[in-house]
């Protein structure tokens, strides 16, 4: 296409969904409208109410450059930048695991029981190991007013994107960010204080890191994904964690892979009470909710 040629936002839909479809985007409509919504500044809806619109020639320059990403495999969020998580927008980028669909159960179960355990006045303080882009811990703050969380992650790429995310959503003062390995550098001042530990480990069997779609393996960080032999390296660690910083009755919340939930449950069984294994969106095993006795 010729530098000086006008593209409006309708020209460069079109163009973007045919060009996606052709190297086989599943989803071509939906990964035109985020690209181009990145490329312009626009909202998604904007890019259907502005249609006449021509685009500069930076935003082609950026439209076609997220294209090409796409196409060479790069997941969407990392080229359009954000993704949908819940009620919030958050800043996805390479480096740092993509927020996924079941981990908005994870914080869904996780309000339903805060909500059961507290009577909704005092202030509640909860841990996540593992923070990510921070889609867990903003989305926590965004749906409970009385909650402040402690969020670690041992990637400094991590806590930088999930600073970034929590600064956007103006939750300086709810959100504490801290670089450290597990809860190493806070563990001392969390003993017997945490109302909620709450955690999205690595949890993938390593002898299935092989078998992650492309997309995955290629682009995303493995220190996020690989879980250790039988995925529950991590696991091990968060539930001896919960057992000295949660109060008595504090909720243990984790995500884990499909096939390991009844040897998590078996670990910690004879530890925590209430001992309970929930499912995601398609009716797989994901999550295990305890309570520290
Ligand atoms: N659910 C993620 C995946 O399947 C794994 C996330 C994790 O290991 N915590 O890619």
């Amino acid at each position: 296409m010729a530098a000086e040629e006008i593209w409006t936002i309708k020209a460069a839909l079109d163009f973007s969904v045919g060009f996606l479809s052709k190297y086989g985007d599943e989803h071509p409509r939906l990964s035109s409208e985020w690209l181009l919504a990145d490329a312009t500044g626009l909202s998604r809806v904007e890019v259907y109410t502005n249609f006449d619109k021509p685009l500069s020639s930076e935003e082609k320059a950026q439209l076609r450059e997220g294209l090409k990403r796409r196409v060479q495999g790069e997941p969407l969020q990392y080229v359009s930048g954000e993704t949908a998580f819940r009620h919030i927008i958050v800043k996805a980028e390479p480096g740092v695991l993509i927020p996924r669909p079941e981990t908005e159960m994870l914080v869904e179960y996780a309000l339903e029981e805060l909500k059961e355990y507290s009577n909704g006045a005092q202030e509640l303080l909860a841990l996540e190991v593992g923070v990510g882009s921070g889609c867990i811990s903003c989305s926590l703050a965004d749906e409970l007013d009385n909650v402040k969380i402690i969020a670690t992650d041992i990637s400094p790429e991590a806590i930088a994107l999930a600073s970034r995310n929590r600064d956007a959503l103006s939750f300086e003062d709810r959100i504490r960010l801290v670089e450290t390995n597990m809860a190493d550098s806070v563990q001392a001042e969390l003993e017997g204080a945490l109302d909620l530990l709450i955690s999205n480990p690595p949890y993938i069997p390593s002898q299935y890191m092989k078998a992650l779609p492309k997309e995955v393996s290629l682009f995303e960080p493995h220190l996020a994904l690989d879980g250790g032999p039988d995925g529950l390296d991590i696991f091990r660690e968060l539930k001896e964690l919960g057992l000295k910083l949660l109060k008595p009755g504090g909720i243990f919340a984790c995500e884990l892979h499909e096939e390991k939930l009844e040897a998590a449950k078996e670990l910690i069984d004879s530890q925590y009470n209430e001992v309970k294994i929930l499912e995601d969106l398609v009716g797989r095993p994901r999550f295990i909710f305890a309570r520290r006795p």
